[in-house]
C-alpha cells in the first residue's frame, strides 16, 4: 500500500531537516516512510491525502500508562495515592476478568488514536487482553506483565512474563518489556529476578519511582536502606530504565543518576492530581537525562491526551522555576516524540518523520477557534492544540483514523460496555 501525503506543513522532529517546512510531500510505502520531499511526482499510489494547510508530525509516544484503567476515570477525587490504591483500586482490580480488561483497553486505544498517540508504554496484567485491544485498533504497544511480590506469587508472574516475551520476540507492533511495579511493592528477590529476565532478553525495565514521599519511606523500610537512589545503582547497573514520575529526586541526587542508563517518564497531570508534587524536569534535562512524557492511567491522569500533558509540562517548569525562558515549546514536542522513542529503545524506528523509519505520523488541523491564528506552530501545538485537532493518524503505514473516524464501527457500544464493567465492580 502506497500513501502519498501532499502539501503538508512538516514538523519532522529530525536533526537533519529544518524544524518547520511548508509544502512538503511524504510517500509511505507499506510500513515505511520512503520519501520526504517537495513535489513528489508519482502516479502509482493507492491513497492520496491532501494535507494543504495542515501540520504533519510524528505520532505522540505515551511512555507511562495503564490503559485498562480507563474504567477508573474520576474515582480519585479526595484520595491520596496510597489510600486510593489500597481502598478503591486494588479491591476493584481483583474482580476484573479478561473481557473487562479487553474492553477497558479498547476504550483507551480509541482515546489514544483520536488524540494523536501512536505508541504507548503500559504496565498492567492480563496482558494478552490488552494486546488484543491494541491489535484491533492498530496502535503500537509496549506491554508487560507487571511484577510485584508483597502480595501474590512471583513465580507465576515471572513465568507469565517470560511467555509473553517469547511470544512477541519478532513482532513489529508489540514489544514486551520487564515491568517492575515499584521498589515499595517488590522485595530484593523480586527485583533481582526481574533484572535477570531483562538481561537474558536484553529488555528495558519500566518502573514507578519516587512518586511521592510515602513511597520513599516505604522503600527505605522494605529494603532496609537510607537512600532509595542507591538501590538504582545496586540493582540496575547495566539496564535501560524507564522510570515513571521521579518527583522526589533532589537536585543533588541527579548527578549520581547520570552514571546509569535512565529515562524519566514525566506524568505531570497524574502527579498534580495525586498531590505528589512536581518533578524537576528542567534539572534532569540540564544533567543530560532523557525526559519523555506520559499520562499515567486515567484514574489519576484523567485522560490520555498527550497534548494536554505537553501544555502542563511547559507551564509547570516555567512556573516552579520562575523563569519564562525555560522549556521552549519545541523541546516539549521532542519529549512527546523523539525522546519517547529513545526511552523505549525505538529511536531508529519511530519518533520522527525520516526516510527509512516506520510511518507513525499524525495530521493535525490547526484551523479551529482555539488555534487560529498560528503565529508559532510549536507553541500552538504545545499550548493550544488538543487531541481533537488530530484529524488523521497513520501507524506502521496503516491509516487507523481518517477525518476523525477510527476503524471501530461501534464506539458507543464500547462506552456502554465500560460503564457496565465499572458498575459491576463497585
Ligand atoms: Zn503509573
Amino acid at each position: 500500500m502506497k500513501i502519498l501525503i501532499k502539501n503538508c506543513n512538516l514538523v519532522s522532529m529530525t536533526e537533519e531537516r529544518k524544524k518547520y517546512e511548508e509544502n512538503i510531500d511524504i510517500l509511505i510505502n507499506n510500513e515505511t516512510i520512503e520519501k520526504v520531499d517537495k513535489n513528489i511526482d508519482i502516479k502509482d499510489y493507492d491513497k492520496l491525502i491532501d494535507a494543504t494547510g495542515k501540520v504533519v508530525m510524528p505520532g505522540l509516544i505515551n511512555t507511562h500508562t495503564h490503559i485498562p484503567m480507563s474504567i477508573f476515570r474520576d474515582t480519585l477525587d479526595g484520595y491520596g495515592l496510597q489510600e486510593w490504591l489500597n481502598d478503591r483500586i486494588w479491591p476493584m482490580e481483583d474482580k476484573l476478568n479478561e473481557e473487562d480488561i479487553y474492553y477497558a483497553s479498547l476504550l483507551s486505544c480509541i482515546e489514544m488514536i483520536k488524540t494523536g498517540t501512536t505508541c504507548f508504554n503500559d504496565q498492567y496484567f492480563m496482558t494478552n487482553a490488552i494486546i488484543s485491544a491494541a491489535t484491533k485498533v492498530g496502535i503500537r504497544a509496549h506491554c508487560t506483565r507487571t511484577l510485584m511480590d508483597i502480595s501474590g506469587d512471583i513465580e507465576e508472574r515471572l513465568e507469565e512474563l517470560e511467555k509473553l516475551i517469547n511470544k512477541y520476540l519478532n513482532s513489529d507492533m508489540v514489544t514486551i518489556n520487564v515491568g517492575i511495579h515499584s521498589l515499595y511493592t517488590c522485595t530484593k528477590e523480586c527485583v533481582e529476578r526481574a533484572v535477570d529476565l531483562a538481561k537474558k532478553y536484553n529488555l528495558y525495565v519500566h518502573m514507578h519511582f519516587a512518586e511521592n514521599s510515602n513511597e520513599i519511606e516505604d522503600i527505605k523500610k522494605l529494603h532496609n536502606t537510607n537512600n532509595p537512589i542507591n538501590l538504582l545503582e545496586k540493582y540496575f547497573k547495566d539496564i535501560h530504565l524507564v522510570l515513571a514520575h521521579c518527583v522526589k529526586i533532589k537536585k543533588e541526587e541527579m548527578q549520581s543518576l547520570k552514571t546509569l542508563d535512565i529515562n524519566v517518564a514525566h506524568c505531570p497531570i497524574s502527579n498534580l492530581k495525586l498531590g505528589c508534587g512536581i518533578a524537576k524536569i528542567n534539572d534532569f534535562i540540564k544533567n543530560e537525562i532523557n525526559v519523555s512524557l506520559g499520562t499515567d492511567g486515567q484514574g489519576s491522569g484523567n485522560n490520555l491526551d498527550m497534548f494536554e500533558v505537553m501544555s502542563y509540562t511547559a507551564l509547570l517548569q516555567k512556573g516552579i522555576n520562575e523563569d519564562a525562558t525555560l522549556l521552549p515549546a519545541y523541546e516539549v514536542l521532542k519529549m512527546a516524540t523523539i525522546n519517547g522513542a529513545k526511552a523505549l529503545n525505538k529511536e531508529s524506528k519511530i519518533g520522527s518523520i525520516k526516510e527509512g523509519k516506520n510511518a507513525d505520523l499524525i495530521i493535525v488541523n490547526l484551523k479551529s477557534e482555539k488555534t487560529e491564528p498560528v503565529n508559532d506552530v510549536f507553541s500552538n501545538l504545545v499550548y493550544n492544540a488538543r487531541g481533537n485537532n488530530v484529524e488523521t493518524s497513520i501507524i506502521n503505514g496503516k491509516i487507523v483514523m481518517e477525518n476523525r473516524k477510527t476503524n471501530i464501527q461501534n464506539e458507543e457500544e464500547i462506552y456502554n460496555k465500560c460503564k457496565t464493567i465499572i458498575s459491576s465492580l463497585a
